[in-house]
């Protein structure tokens, strides 16, 4: 007989964005007439940049014919990619990551998942709390989460580490000992950032207990204040200890394109084992490469007229954020997050739950959101709105709330 994992009947009834997805469509079909606007779920809008589509195209191009056809590509990824991601984001920035360090998939949220792969079923895993949900789901159906506590709403083996206003956004080292550490700066759902003072604590803490970082850089390219880092890399000593993960779905517009990478470092060892080596391994087994296609586009983002129309895309949803950002805090209400990202993190008025805010927020403003409690436990009491929209709506859905709020 054929035995299923078990991991899987453990998860909770629905993902947030299936809920959020439903309530919506409720309401809609109740009010036809109701304009809302979507502020909920962290995709993009915005077309790929056109030096990306003509490499995309030429690419086609090159399949078409045998004397330029690609088949099977390598599993990490094309030299031309590879060598181009580790020259400008990383040597260009003083980090010395070689290109064999860096690993290009179908995007960041396969690799955070795919990486437990690499992993012990019995390491104890901590996240920030509020989380992005892949790295606690995945480690769930992995069976490193233990079971499912409905009324904690949280997993009994996960150990989490409020993120809060509370604590300036930067979670304090756990006081029983974990094995493995998700990150994630610029952060989803909280829009903050770690500073390096504060990554440091982390690296030294990493290589001292011989942890692993799982740092999640997806959003690297939102950050506009100066000193803060990019790449945990920038940090002494994190070659030793962590793992990064890379998209160019935010940053580029490659949500539905599909590409990210992973830098895993060759000095990275555990238990005598390159993490380098493992990873490869694994890829080379499970994974055949990322589509030449879209490779060819993701290169492009690294050319001068590339990297030039994907900052022009950047900068239309940083001023949407810094929008929702001035108009929320102007209705009163405390913001966070936006100046580095793309993510608004805000709390609740007068303590409100954050699904009711969000039933609020729907019902009143017509504002699709993403309630705080969906990321974890400490995400109770805040909501989350995303700058990926289309400018104006952006600018009507934040007049809105302040005629609610000021109501
Ligand atoms: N990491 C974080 C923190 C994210 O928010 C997301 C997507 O929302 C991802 C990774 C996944 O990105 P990708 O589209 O590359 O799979």
């Amino acid at each position: 007989m054929a035995r299923i994992n078990e991991n899987y009947q453990k998860l909770p009834g629905s993902y947030l964005f299936s809920e959020i997805a439903r309530r919506t469509a409720v309401y809609q079909e109740a009010h036809p007439e109701a304009q809302l606007i979507k502020m909920g779920i962290g995709d993009v809008t915005r077309p790929l940049a056109p030096a990306v589509i003509e490499a995309m195209h030429e690419a086609v191009n090159d399949l078409a014919s045998a004397e330029t056809f690609h088949g099977y590509g390598p599993e990490q990824g094309y030299d031309f990619l590879r060598s181009a991601i580790a020259e400008a984001d990383f040597r260009a920035r003083g980090i010395e990551i070689d290109d064999d360090e860096i690993f290009v998939s179908d995007g960041a949220k396969s690799d955070c998942g795919n990486i437990g792969d690499i992993l012990d079923v019995n390491n104890r895993v901590a996240v920030c709390d509020p989380v992005y949900p892949v790295y606690v789901d995945t480690n769930a159906m992995a069976g490193r989460a233990g079971d499912w506590d409905a009324e904690a709403e949280a997993w009994t083996n996960i150990v989490y580490m409020p993120t809060t206003a509370e604590n300036g956004f930067c979670p304090a080292i756990p006081d029983t000992p974990v094995d493995v550490i998700y990150l994630c700066s610029p952060n989803n759902p909280t829009g903050t950032v770690l500073t390096a003072e504060q990554l440091k604590v982390w690296v030294d803490y990493a290589n001292e207990h011989d942890v692993i970082i799982m740092f999640d850089a997806a959003y690297e390219r939102f950050i506009t204040e100066e000193g803060v880092p990019h790449s945990i890399y920038e940090v002494p000593g994190a070659k030793t200890c962590a793992i990064e993960f890379r998209s160019f779905s935010k940053t580029a517009g490659f949500t539905g394109a599909r590409c990210g990478y992973t830098v895993v470092p060759k000095a990275l060892v555990r238990e005598g084992q390159s993490l380098n080596a493992m990873w490869n391994r694994r890829q080379c087994t499970k994974f055949n490469g990322a589509s030449y296609v879209i490779q060819k586009g993701a290169a492009a983002v690294y050319s001068e007229q590339g990297a030039r129309e994907v900052e022009e895309t950047l900068a239309y949803y940083r001023e949407n954020a810094r929008v929702i950002k001035e108009g929320l805090s102007e209705a009163g209400l405390e913001v966070y997050g936006a100046v580095n990202s793309p993510y608004v993190w805000c709390r609740t008025p007068g303590g409100m739950g954050s699904w009711d805010f969000f039933n609020e927020l729907l019902e009143k403003a017509n504002v699709i959101t993403t309630p705080g409690a969906g990321f974890g436990p400490s995400g109770e009491g805040y909501i989350r709105l995303t700058a990926f929209g289309d400018a104006e709506a952006t600018r009507t859905a934040v007049e809105r709330i302040k005629n609610l709020l000021a109501k």
